[in-house]
């Protein structure tokens, strides 16, 4: 295996976390004592919420305020259900969110039933957070990719914010705090420490909340935007020189350029990004082959490849029954140390390929039971991922849930 150890710990490091954004309870205001329960949300959860199976991997890379390997092709319509909420609810997310297709190159079509690309939890708990853009393709049907959480929405101004956050992430939008080019001073000890109290976030949420710094490429070309929607509130005691951002609930002159020129109307990107999506995972199948010497393993999905041309690294990682990934060094059959296989193709934009569907077992990956260290009868996990390799950048855009197994050979 001859990946780049670089490239693999930021793979890692995506797996470890970057991908729903969260929205955080309300703080109180400046000067008073944090409330034990705080009164709304604080920004918002929308990174992508880690798998139930990782190793501790470095999570200080973040990526854009806009991604543009998750954005949807320009002109999508998206599928938008509700999987609950009051139809007066309903109604008003609808309307609010809308409002984007002003600016933007798609169009949210509500639907009651059948599939849908954003399907939206709308009751009274959970907080607020979104899968970012196209990531919500790799979730499975029955699975909310986006909660808003109505005990927020006691004025049409927070309501109004939040709804527009929360679609900001899903048309790919990231925080705008996250920017290089914001340079906020962080009283880093006192924002742990209200957070903490206010929202019970352990500092690793903080950090990935509020601290992380995307590279500079991920700005599009635009400036920082103290007034975006995607920025959260700053508190000005949050900061060493008084500097603060309030509750932007309505988009910024900012937002509408920046959206208008990743879905441009009456024209196409000026750049494109190769742009993967895994859909119908639905199994991951595997046998022992006393033959071959290992373990055959057989993941059955659809990949749909746009934008750009791209190459993928489908990989199985391995882990103990805790979750804890299993360590090999000898330098084949795994990524950054922990043991895996992986396959890698070069894909054209525009194909949509089938694994382990059109014809059984027409998609194999293999590990030999020498590089998986473990005793036969020991229980172990595996995890599918699929990662897009694009020049320096590295994106990881599925994840499955673990299989569990063990070993009889
Ligand atoms: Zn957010």
């Amino acid at each position: 295996m001859k990946l780049m150890k670089s490239l693999l710990v930021a793979v890692l490091a995506l797996i470890a976390g970057v991908a729903t954004a969260q929205t955080p309870k309300k703080p109180s205001a400046p000067g008073k004592k944090p409330p034990q329960k705080a009164a709304q949300q604080y920004g918002c959860t929308s990174y992508m919420k880690a798998p139930a199976v990782t190793a501790a991997f470095d999570t200080s890379s973040g990526r854009g305020l806009a991604d543009p390997y998750y954005l949807w092709d320009n002109g999508a319509v998206l599928r938008v259900k509700f999987l609950s909420g009051s139809s007066e609810m309903k109604f008003k997310v609808l309307s609010y969110a809308k409002e984007w297709e002003q600016f933007a190159n798609v169009r949210f079509e509500f639907v009651e039933s059948g599939d849908a690309d954003i399907r939206v939890n709308l009751d009274n708990k959970g907080g607020h957070n979104s899968v970012i853009g196209q990531l919500a393709t790799g979730v499975p049907q029955d699975v909310k990719t986006m909660n808003l959480d109505t005990t927020d929405f006691k004025t049409y101004e927070s309501m109004h914010g939040t709804v527009m956050h929360e679609f900001g992430h899903a048309l790919g939008l990231l925080h705008e705090h996250y920017s290089p080019l914001a340079g906020i001073p962080w009283n880093k000890e006192l924002v742990y420490k209200e957070l903490g109290q206010s929202q019970g976030w352990d500092k690793l949420t903080v950090d990935v909340n509020l601290f992380q710094q995307y590279s500079l490429t991920y700005t599009q070309g635009t400036s920082y935007d103290r007034k975006s929607i995607m920025h959260y509130p700053v508190l000005a005691r949050w900061t060493t020189n008084g500097y603060s951002v309030p509750w932007n609930n309505y988009l910024s002159d900012g937002d509408k350029s920046l959206i208008s020129a990743l879905y441009p109307k009456g024209g196409a990107r000026s750049t494109e990004k190769p742009r993967f999506f895994i859909t119908d995972f639905t199994s991951m199948n595997f046998k022992e082959s006393a033959d071959k010497g290992g373990l055959l393993i057989y993941p059955s999905f659809r990949i749909k490849t746009q934008g750009a041309e791209g190459q993928v690294y489908f990989t199985v990682f391995f882990y103990d029954e805790n979750g804890n990934p299993l360590m090999d060094n000898n330098d084949k059959y795994n990524i950054s140390n922990v043991v895996a296989t992986y396959k890698s193709f070069k894909f054209q934009a525009g194909k949509i390929l089938t694994a382990n569907k059109a014809a059984p077992d027409d998609f194999e990956m293999f590990i030999p039971y020498s590089e998986l260290p473990v005793t036969p009868g020991t229980k172990i996990k595996m995890v599918f991922r699929a990662i897009l390799v694009d020049g320096e950048e590295l994106k990881w855009f599925f994840n499955s849930t673990p299989v569990n197994f063990s070993l009889k050979k």
